[in-house]
């Protein structure tokens, strides 16, 4: 991140020169000022402990939290004790938050450091605050039931997108004299949209100009005592003007295919108090590209298309920090490190061209072939990019880990053949008949096989097959500390192996495994450093084949399937994505190519949100609508139609 707070640190305490106010109140009588002003302003005038005792035991609930200015975390951490001293354990907490200058990981330790009884909470969030990016963060809290999602960046651009339904509003951030930009129309406006009856909202401040902004947009204000010394505070409440809808009831949901699209799907949605049942042709689970012994976890950005880029750092950030917090265990999940090489031609440009682009983003790091070598522990003769978080990931754990939820059911041996239509849902068909189970929402999750059970929905899929192995170690590797990537990869030394891969055949689907390819796959580790020239002779105790699945546009295809009739007797004009048919229930999460190991998990965590907000479950979203729409699985057939305004906002349109 290249916009940290500025901060200075004023008799220990965090202070922002930028806009030259405090983060938290102090009174060196009394070190829990801080935290006693948070509780009492944010969490009592929001009435949290009553509202969190009276939310059901007996079913899952949803309660969102909006706040402005994330600073220190004070409030997320204060809210996060208390939801979890009083919350049932069915309920799930959503704390968004908008923050324009994030403090850095140190700074933010050294703040939480005043606040010993939230120690544990501060570890689980400085556990998860990395490879912050401009947008939208989501770090998740499963032992909490809990997820912060963190914006970052200007709040005048935030507010006017942000579409989720809060229960209570924390209107923190800088006192409107020091930061009036934050609090304008715009703001009341976007908390009048994101609002239901019953909706709390609670400030610090007691300025008149917040008070009639947000009268002005309907809401009830009430002046109170403030905390300590500060006279006044106000909080209040959205009008009960009727009476109050019951939640909509939670899909129940059938994904087919579990690999780790499939997988994390229903692990997501699982998380949000959905029922789950996992449909899987084979006897065990990660059966086809899913099942590699090892996958590499980093961004492979090209600098030239922004939705693929904004894909793989997107996915990247969201991705380590989520199988960081499944605890998989170091024989599965591995931060190490990875360095990209610039090891051919093509390479070497590619490298250098990100680095140009994307160095500010705080993501990576270009480094020269003597620092790469540093830091790899072997020669190296290239210019590379170091990422710090790369990673490597045994998906087959993390499919098994996911899946061992209370919430999903898995089938095995279930060779789903069809879907059909019934009633106001769907059943499957198997290879041994219908099953009896009703489904409200299907996602079909089975790579490549997905054109067959969605034969019109247009989407193109290129099976590219792909070869990895195992080597026992040489002497040479022995020394690698980080992920080598070029043509080829390899890992370091664990457990005395080591991984390489992969080869990559276009157009072949066939998995059996071959001598050949394991050669080109040495063949592609020898050149990664002058010191692995012996490396022809290593043994390779492991290899599997298996199938990739790709698109045109190398981006995912995700999102809902609309019955290709219905769009194509559509007869009044397409504009936009709220003129087409509502979707029915029928949802695709394919065709991730290369990276599915490190895509699927946040495209999952989008469709997630995106599908229990089709059932009317308004949950803050993890993606701008525009990013969503560029991975419309029938985008194509969009641009069949001649239907330009839903092509990709990023990339179709020019070529449309
Ligand atoms: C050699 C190789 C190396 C790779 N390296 C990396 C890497 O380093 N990093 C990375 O991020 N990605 C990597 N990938 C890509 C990654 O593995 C894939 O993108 C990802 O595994 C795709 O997951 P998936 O769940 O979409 O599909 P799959 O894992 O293929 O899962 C599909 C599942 O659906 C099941 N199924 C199919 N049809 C049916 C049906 N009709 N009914 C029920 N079940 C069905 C299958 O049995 C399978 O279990 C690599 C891929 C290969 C081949």
């Amino acid at each position: 991140m290249s916009t940290h707070a500025v901060l200075e640190w004023r008799n220990g305490l965090p202070y922002s020169t930028q806009f030259d106010d405090v983060y938290f109140s102090v009174n060196p009588d009394y070190p829990q000022h801080g935290l006693a002003e948070t509780r009492h302003v944010f969490l009592q005038h929001n009435h949290l402990q009553t509202r969190w005792q009276q939310l059901p035991a007996d079913k899952p609930s949803h309660f969102v939290i909006v706040e402005t200015g994330f600073g220190s975390g004070l409030n997320f951490l204060a809210a996060l004790q208390l939801w979890q001293q009083t919350a049932p354990p069915t309920a799930h907490l959503h704390f968004v938050s908008i923050e324009i200058a994030p403090f850095t990981l140190q700074d933010l330790q050294m703040a939480h450091a005043h606040f010993p009884e939230l120690a544990t909470i501060s570890q689980a969030l400085c556990a998860q605050y990395h490879l912050l990016q401009p947008g939208i963060n989501q770090l998740h809290f499963p032992s909490f039931s809990a997820s912060l999602t963190l914006h970052i960046g200007d709040s005048q651009q935030i507010f006017p997108h942000l579409t989720l339904q809060a229960d209570a509003w924390f209107l923190d951030g800088f006192a409107p004299s020091k930061n009036p930009q934050m609090w304008q129309a715009d703001l009341f406006e976007c908390m009048a949209r994101s609002t239901h009856a019953g909706t709390t909202f609670a400030t610090f401040t007691s300025a008149g100009l917040v008070k009639r902004g947000l009268q002005a947009v309907g809401f009830e204000v009430k002046k109170t005592p403030g905390f300590g010394k500060k006279r006044d505070m106000l909080c209040g409440t959205w009008p009960v003007s009727e009476q109050l809808s019951p939640s909509p009831a939670l899909p129940k949901v059938a994904i087919v295919g579990a690999g780790i699209a499939g997988c994390s799907t229903a692990w997501q949605l699982a998380e949000l108090g959905c029922e789950v049942h996992v449909f899987e042709r084979a006897a065990q689970i990660a059966n086809g590209a899913s099942g590699n012994p090892r996958g590499m976890l980093y961004p492979r950005l090209n600098a030239e298309k922004p939705q693929n880029d904004q894909l793989a750092w997107r996915s990247y950030s969201f991705t380590v920090r989520h199988y960081a917090s499944l605890n998989l265990g170091e024989h599965a999940f591995q931060i190490c490190g990875l360095l990209q090489l610039g090891s051919s031609p093509r390479e070497h440009k590619r490298v250098n061209k990100v680095a140009r682009r994307y160095s500010h983003l705080g993501l990576l790091q270009p480094l020269d072939a003597n620092q790469a070598s540093n830091i790899a522990g072997v020669t190296l003769a290239y210019e590379s990019l170091y990422f710090q978080h790369g990673a490597w990931v045994n998906p087959a754990v993390a499919c098994a880990h996911m899946l061992n939820h209370p919430k999903i059911k898995l089938h095995t041996q279930q060779d789903i053949q069809q879907l059909s239509p019934y009633q106001r849902g769907w059943r499957l068909v198997s290879h041994t008949g219908e099953l009896d189970d009703e489904f409200d929402a299907v996602i079909v999750c089975n790579a490549a096989e997905a054109a067959k059970l969605l034969p019109e929905s247009g989407m193109w899929l290129n099976p590219v097959r792909g070869q990895m192995g195992m080597i026992a170690s040489q002497p040479s590797m022995q020394s690698l500390k980080v992920i080598l990537c070029g043509d080829g990869y390899l890992t370091p030394l664990f457990e005395g192996q080591h991984a390489m891969g992969a080869t990559f055949a276009p157009g072949d689907s066939s998995t059996d495994v071959r001598e050949q390819d394991n050669v080109s796959n040495l063949e592609m580790v020898n050149k990664l450093s002058p010191q692995f020239d012996q490396l022809h002779t290593a043994v390779v105790t492991d290899a599997r084949a298996s199938s990739r699945c790709g698109s045109p546009d190398y981006l995912p295809y995700v999102g809902p399937v609309l019955s290709t009739s219905m769009l194509n007797a559509q007869n009044t004009p397409i504009h936009d994505f709220s003129d087409l048919p509502p979707p029915q229930g029928l949802y695709v999460h394919v065709a991730h190519g290369s990276k599915g190991l490190m895509t699927a998990p946040y495209c999952a965590a989008i469709l997630a949100r995106r599908l229990l907000s089709d059932f009317g479950t308004h949950l803050p979203q993890l993606t701008e609508d525009r990013f969503w729409a560029g991975l419309h699985p029938q985008r194509l057939l969009f641009k069949q139609l001649g239907w330009k305004s839903l092509l990709n906002p990023f990339t179709d349109q020019a070529s449309a």
